[in-house]
């Protein structure tokens, strides 16, 4: 069958002036530009050899020209594989190791360090970009044609190698197929109502499938078009948010916006739909985010190996610690992590899901692939979570952060929640660490306001009343902040690893 996710999602190509990606200095490029640059970028990778499953491994700033970059390896046939430019050489050589791209590209800055591995491990050619789109990619594509014919490839072959967060252990590569990017872009559009004349303030990492696929891949598909910020910033959000009718963000978008004075109704009047993901937004923050501004945040819960999963409706309740109902097309139900039987609503368990979202397995790990599918195709998520009655799907923590403690099962985030309530906390994270008595105990982990007065005994004894006994934490540890990774995720496995030996 002929199919590539860039004419799938490349709607607008025929309207070339229509503008695509707006930077925050006012470059505009428009979908002649997008479509004519990848052409030339697909020829380079093409003349160096590139052929249908290759990877091209992709570590550079945020820029158009790495978006670029993206489809014109879709357009090439080959799965892009884009990685956080945090990541220290040492990192870098693990994934090349594991991926072994044909390509790589890279920051000028890093040529000289990245050289020697990409010789040892075989990657034919190293190329640069910059934050500024220069560097020799750029170079060589500047004396490429303007004509691409984009590869004919299966609709199960692979767009994409997305190495996943890394928050409970080591990144695994998720591979995404044409068919995988594509339906889940054409579902988001339709579900949350995404038009031509939608502006998106993109300010999200580019390298993860918030900012990358889900934002970019919607407006796309659209037709739309999306100013780029290079990072989150307070003051080029507030510049650029008059401009925008969307803004898709993770939780600590909304609670440092929620800081900002000039945060209010005639401030965001203009916007059309503020989105949240990749990490649980408090009810407290949707609430607040209503009170000031009037919008009710959408929140909408998916992971890289499952691109978008379930998602708040567009009309109808938003509701307020909730991740909403399965996208359309998209199977979803809770089992007993222990059995895999079938549980009922109101019922605490794994969440499962099947559809044409869902990836094709992780990148040279048959095993791990192999144990994380049923028979029957759904794929074990590793989140918690239940249905109410209504239909609405809530997440209550991944079942590795599930603490066992003296035979009861505690739900990291039922305590969270009573925790954050406390006068003075500004946020928790409770973890289950070895305990000889308990095999592990509850331990929460607090932020405190500055000058507040909260020690160890009073957070216990304000949970002591609304809580069970064995739910409540052995300690309280205070700390300045919550170590998070890039996507605003709290790392407990650092928690864990720091608090090993507290009760020993
Ligand atoms: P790793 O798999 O390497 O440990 P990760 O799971 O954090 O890392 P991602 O694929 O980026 O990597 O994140 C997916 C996870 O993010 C989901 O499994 C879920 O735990 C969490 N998540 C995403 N959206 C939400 C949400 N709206 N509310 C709560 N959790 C969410
Ligand atoms: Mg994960």
């Amino acid at each position: 069958m002929q199919y590539n996710l860039y004419t799938q999602i490349l709607s607008r190509a025929s309207d070339r002036d229509a503008p695509c990606i707006r930077t925050a200095d006012g470059r505009v490029y428009t979908y002649g530009d997008v479509d004519t640059l990848s052409a030339r970028f697909a020829n380079v990778l093409r003349s160096r050899g590139v052929v249908i499953g290759d990877r091209v491994a992709v570590q550079v700033e945020k820029s158009p020209e790495a978006i670029i970059l993206y489809l014109a390896c879709l357009r090439a046939g080959a799965a892009f594989l884009p990685l956080n430019p945090g990541y220290t050489t040492a990192e870098i050589e693990y994934f090349v190791d594991d991926a072994t791209p044909h390509i790589f590209v890279c920051d000028p800055q890093k040529r000289k360090d990245l050289a020697p591995i990409c010789e040892s491990l075989n990657v034919a050619h190293l190329l640069t970009l910059d934050a500024n789109g220069k560097g020799t990619l750029t170079e060589f594509a500047a004396k490429a044609e303007t004509d691409y014919e984009t590869a004919a490839v299966e609709a199960t072959d692979l767009a994409a190698i997305l190495y996943t967060s890394g928050t409970t252990g080591r990144s695994k590569g998720a591979m995404l197929t044409h068919a995988n990017l594509a339906s889940n872009a054409r579902t988001l559009v339709e579900y949350w109502q995404f038009t031509e004349s939608d502006v998106l303030l993109h300010a999200l990492p580019i390298f993860h499938t918030h900012g990358l696929f889900v934002a970019t891949n919607v407006v796309l598909t659209a037709g739309a078009s999306m100013i780029f910020l290079p990072k989150f910033d307070i003051e080029e959000i507030r510049k650029n948010l008059p401009q925008a009718t969307t803004l898709m963000g993770v939780p600590t978008f909304y609670t440092r916006l929620l800081n900002e004075e000039w945060l209010d109704r005639s401030s965001t009047d203009h916007m059309r739909l503020f989105i949240s993901g990749s990490a649980p937004l408090l009810a407290e923050t949707h609430k607040a985010w209503t009170a000031r501004t009037g919008h009710h945040i959408l929140e909408r819960y998916g992971m890289t190996e499952t691109n978008m999963i379930s998602s708040n409706p567009y009309d109808g309740d938003r509701l307020p610690g909730s991740v909403g109902f399965p996208l359309p097309g998209v199977s979803v139900r809770i089992t007993d992590p222990a059995s895999g039987a079938l549980l009922q609503s109101g019922e605490v368990g794994m969440i499962e899901v099947k559809g044409p979202n869902v990836f094709k397995g992780y990148w040279r790990m048959p095993d791990k692939t192999r144990a994380d599918f049923r028979e029957d195709g759904y794929f074990i998520t590793g989140d918690l979570g239940q249905f109410d009655e209504g239909g609405y799907l809530s997440i209550v923590g991944r079942n590795k952060d599930l603490v066992i403690t003296g035979g009861y099962n505690v739900y990291p985030k039922e305590l969270e929640e009573e925790i954050d309530q406390i006068e003075g906390v500004v946020e928790s994270a409770v973890i289950g660490v070895p305990h000889p008595d308990f095999g592990e105990g509850v331990t929460a982990v607090v932020v405190a306001r500055k000058g507040s007065t909260l020690t160890e005994d009073s957070v216990i004894k304000a949970l002591d009343a609304r809580l069970a006994k064995y739910k409540l934490p052995k300690r309280v540890i205070f700390v300045e902040e919550l170590p998070r990774n890039t996507m605003a995720k709290v790392l407990k496995n650092e928690l864990r690893k720091t608090y090993a030996d507290l009760y020993k």
